[in-house]
């Protein structure tokens, strides 16, 4: 299988190899040390300003998003959305869900968020802000330092979902002033799915700190305060988490963050040279590392994705809703090389020669 997806993607082997072995029982204190050094390669790699924490969920992603929304906000609020895709679109779901005042930032797919678009709702008495970094279903990579100043000037609680932006592309919690960042175990990270990962700055953990969502599994605060000393409140994804180990201290003998997110952009930037002469568009305006958004423009995507996955054993990532027989996705994310580039890109020659694309 060659997995060109976003997620779940390829795993290293030194990863898949520990899926292979016995999970471990987790009150201890050899577990503490791994949890607690999974939070302190988080801290770095996500660039957090000091006193920044990391906290382990196990929960898909959305979970994430989901807990964030209620840990974070609350009737008083009033959140601006941005809303470009599919994942934009969640977070205002989110907000709908638990009746958080909120509005809708509504992006055509594949635009980016200007300037002029945005500081149309300067001054206007919102609190917070929630984007999705790299709008995954299009593939749109917004300017986060830009919404930063933006959060900034109007004083708006600032969460980032970096779910498959972290690694990927540069991100600087500190610099951008994002109180919340958002990943997954699934994406960049390269483990199986299963674990989600909030980074939480100063200000993050003071909105936790106060909040009084009514929750148990996503009480924050319960969360915040088990990682004191390396732990979760309940059984986590003590497998996962271990893999995820192994993973952050790979990308720390690689280089580190910044060396994963070159490798990343090589591996996307060798796919969108080999594939100039397709009949292909590239739908996003503001490409991201991660992930490119492909319209082709002599077939159906969503038949392109089942003849790669049946015929050549090849995944390519098919899209939802209104989006799927328009635009199909390939990700650069995970343990792929140039060559499976090629690979893949010999595949749509061949079905180009059938005359299917
Ligand atoms: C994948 C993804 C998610 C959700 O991930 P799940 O693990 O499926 O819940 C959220 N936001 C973005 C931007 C993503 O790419």
């Amino acid at each position: 299988m060659l997995n060109f997806t976003v997620g779940p993607v390829m795993s290293s082997k030194e990863v898949c190899s520990i899926g292979a072995e016995q999970v471990p029982y987790f009150r201890t204190e050899e577990f503490s040390s791994v949890m607690l050094e999974n939070e302190k390669y988080m801290l770095e790699y996500t660039k957090a300003s000091a006193n920044s924490r990391a906290i382990f969920m196990t929960c898909s992603s959305t979970g994430s998003m989901e807990a964030v929304v209620m840990n974070c906000f609350t009737k008083n609020d009033k959140v601006l959305v941005i809303n470009g895709g599919s994942f934009g679109k969640r977070f205002v779901d989110l907000c709908i869900i638990h009746e958080i005042p909120h509005v809708s930032l509504n992006l055509e797919h594949g635009k980016k968020l200007t300037k002029e678009r945005l500081y149309e709702y300067d001054n206007q008495g919102f609190t917070g802000l929630l984007v999705n970094v790299d709008e995954t279903s299009t593939a749109v990579l917004y300017d986060v330092m830009m919404i930063g100043e933006f959060c900034k000037k109007n004083n708006l609680f600032f969460v980032c979902d970096c779910v498959s932006s972290f690694l990927a592309d540069p991100f600087n919690m500190s610099e951008c002033g994002a109180d919340v960042m958002i990943t997954g175990s699934q994406k960049v990270l390269a483990c199986p799915p299963g674990i989600s990962i909030i980074v939480l700055a100063p200000k993050g953990i003071e909105r936790i700190e106060s909040s009084e969502a009514k929750t148990m599994y996503f009480d924050l605060k319960n969360a915040l305060k088990n990682q004191e000393r390396g732990q979760t409140p309940f059984t986590p994804a003590v497998g996962i988490l271990l893999q995820i180990h192994e993973r952050l201290k790979e990308i720390e003998n690689k280089g580190g963050a910044d060396a994963e997110v070159a490798r990343v952009a090589a591996q996307a930037k060798d796919f969108r040279e080999k594939i100039k002469d397709m009949p292909f568009e590239l739908v996003s305006e503001s490409p991201a590392n991660g992930v490119t958004s492909v319209h082709p423009t002599t077939a159906n995507a969503y038949e392109i994705f089942l003849k790669l996955k049946d015929e050549y054993g090849i995944w390519i990532c098919p899209n939802g809703g209104d989006m799927k027989d328009t635009i199909f996705r390939v990700g650069h994310i995970g343990a792929l090389t140039h060559e499976d580039n090629t690979t893949l890109v010999n595949a749509f020659k061949d079905l180009q020669a059938r005359g299917i694309l």
